[in-house]
């Protein structure tokens, strides 16, 4: 497809693509695809470093072994990645690499992609991996952005594509507001499967935009903003193919004719799910997640609060509202650049310097828009009936006037294109896209973040918010910060947005990225989730008692995947014939994502 034909294709339905857009959404999704396209210059990758081939694996060896893998899955579902890169956008997002690369595109690359129809596919899957010692790495819808779409650790290893073929919505229960999934239901699929059903008492908990997996996300331990937003924590019941090919299921599920998989997460003994998320220990091929009742009514609300000072005690005004559940859902406390990037439009249309944006700049620019200027919008929600609601919201109306300035926006003067919308939807669990537009702000925009955990104080944001700002200024790059408020915690989500086509920029962003991590570290502040090519270095900032944890995971990595074919490398946990190798990505590599080989079968 030229490039012409891809800008103007239509974005795929849901109803014709495990991974397309509802039909409510389709027209926002066309106009969302005329603004990527827009920007793009990006010229269209040629393939340089063909063929792709597993290390440690003769070419000949690798062609016969996807040969036979052909026979048992079917041809059509055995792909050689060995044609240009195409990298489409969100809706039409690419299995072949990473479309936000910010190391070369060719770098983290599969050799193949394969598509299993069933569990027993994918334990066929993970024994012809062992049996040649081919790296697989699964993902289940791939649109993983930020964090490294589809792409592999390890370049070269096969790509286990479970959401093409396995994207049924098992069950939903309406008396138990559960359901279970395969890998390839998105968030957009689960909530139009509840629609249908005519099933209005449940909700579900959406991310900011919902085109990925309900699996892909809650292993990644993604969160979403209603009181169903940590994902992980709200899971239910999970289906694993192990790295020797064996079957469990968790909590429950390991009792025959049990009714309670997706109601009791623990069943007996040790509490396994948490050694599948966030690692390379198996793949998830079913998962159940909890649903959240209707609560009966709800009412966004906005704030705004005008200078960045205020940060601290905003902060301190919020963390005991939010443990005591006035403020009900994950919120978010957005930067006034963000919002202003959100409406889609380039930077250059307010600012042409290299330099980052200058604050008069962006203040003047928001003293445009229908919210007025400001420094800090505060995106809640309060549930229930209108006198539950009544009362949340005036002890919330009261304590946050404290801060001088505090203005509290009335909904009804904003427009129906304004993000507060898109906000009032995603806490109502009504998948949305808007989020991904800020990324038009640099052409061939891309994104990758910084998201350190901290607990809920003024102290703490205002030290990672220095800390972002300076490094931000000192590698050029615009600051758009967002607090997520959990329970007892808040991560600070800085997306760092860059021209993926410039090689400086890319590098300036990862650069800052390295000192950002390390700086956060040394302050005892640990990132909750990141991109591949940074989890050698997060996971070496975990390293209390020399490191004691990660030679944990080794020693189970060791166990579970004697020969090394899970995912390896993904966050930071390298099986035992790459370790010492020189796989490791960290500041002083050099960017290298490759190592030294593998060791001898
Ligand atoms: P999304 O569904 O949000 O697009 P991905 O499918 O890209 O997310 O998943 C994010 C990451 O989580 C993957 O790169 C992979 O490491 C892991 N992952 C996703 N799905 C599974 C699965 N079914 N089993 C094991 N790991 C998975």
């Amino acid at each position: 497809m030229s490039f012409s034909e891809e800008a103007q294709s239509d974005v795929p339905l849901l109803s014709e693509k495990h991974s397309g857009i509802p039909g409510y959404l389709l027209e926002k999704a066309r106009k969302a695809k005329v603004g990527v396209f827009e920007t793009r210059t990006k010229p269209k990758a040629s393939r340089n470093r063909l063929p792709v081939i597993p290390h440690g694996i003769d070419e000949q060896v690798f062609s016969d072994a996807l040969g036979e893998l052909g026979k048992q899955l079917g041809e059509e579902n055995v792909e050689r990645n060995d044609k240009p890169l195409r990298d489409g956008w969100y809706m039409e997002h690419p299995n072949t690499h990473d479309l936000m690369a910010v190391v070369d595109d060719e770098e983290l690359v599969p050799s193949a992609i394969v598509y299993p129809g069933s569990t027993e596919e994918v334990q066929q899957i993970v024994l012809w991996a062992n049996k040649y010692k081919i790296p697989i790495n699964p993902i289940s819808m791939g649109r993983n952005l930020g964090y490294g779409g589809a792409a592999p650790r390890v370049r070269g290893a096969v790509l286990v594509d479970l959401g093409r073929r396995m994207n049924k919505v098992l069950e939903i229960s309406p008396e138990d507001y559960t359901c279970l999934l395969e890998p390839g239901v998105s968030f957009f699929a689960l909530y139009e499967a509840i629609k249908e059903k005519g099933y209005d008492h449940l909700w579900v908990d959406v991310p900011d935009v919902g085109g990925g997996s309900v699996i892909g996300n809650t292993v990644d331990r993604g969160v979403g903003y209603t009181p169903y937003g940590d994902h992980w924590a709200c899971h239910a019941g999970l289906e694993v193919v192990l790295p020797t090919g064996e079957v469990i299921r968790t909590g429950m599920g390991a009792l025959p004719g049990n009714n309670t998989w997706q109601t009791f997460p623990y069943g007996f003994g040790p509490y396994s799910d948490g050694i599948f998320s966030q690692s390379n220990f198996g793949i998830v091929t079913k998962m159940g997640m909890t649903l959240m009742p209707n609560p009966g009514g709800y009412e966004s609300f906005c704030y705004t609060f005008q200078k960045e000072e205020d940060l601290h005690q905003l902060i301190e005004i919020i963390r005991p509202l939010r443990i005591g559940n006035i403020l009900e859902n994950v919120a978010q406390l957005r930067h006034v650049t963000q919002s202003i990037a959100v409406s889609g439009r380039p930077r250059t249309d307010f600012y042409k310097g290299s330099d980052t944006i200058p604050s008069e700049v962006v203040h003047a620019v928001a003293a445009t828009g229908p919210m007025g200027d400001y420094t800090w919008a505060y995106y809640g929600m309060s549930y229930g009936p209108p006198h539950i609601r009544q009362y949340k919201l005036s002890i919330v109306d009261a304590e946050f006037k404290k801060v001088a300035g505090a203005r509290r926006i009335d909904p009804s003067t904003l427009p129906a294109d304004e993000y507060f919308w898109a906000r009032d939807r995603v806490a109502a669990g009504v998948p949305e896209l808007q989020e991904l537009r800020w990324v038009n702000w640099m052409p061939n925009g891309a994104h990758i973040a910084f998201s350190p955990v901290s607990p809920i104080r003024g102290s703490d944001a205002t030290r990672l918010y220095d800390l972002a700002k300076k490094r931000h200024e000192e590698f050029g790059v615009d600051l758009f910060p967002a607090f997520c408020v959990g329970l007892r915690e808040m991560h600070l989500i800085v997306e760092l947005v860059y021209d993926r086509a410039d090689p400086e920029r890319r590098k300036a962003v990862l650069d800052c990225l390295r000192h950002l991590v390390d700086d956060a570290a040394a302050l005892g502040y640990g990132e909750y989730r990141t991109h591949l090519v940074l989890m050698d270095q997060v996971a070496g900032t975990y390293n209390w008692n020399d490191g004691a944890l990660m030679k944990f995971h080794e020693k189970l990595k060791d166990a579970l995947d004697p020969n090394g074919i899970m995912a390896p490398g993904r966050c930071g946990i390298w099986p035992k014939k790459y370790r010492n190798r020189g796989w490791e990505m960290t500041k002083d590599s050099g960017e290298n994502t490759q190592g030294d080989g593998v060791a001898p079968s």
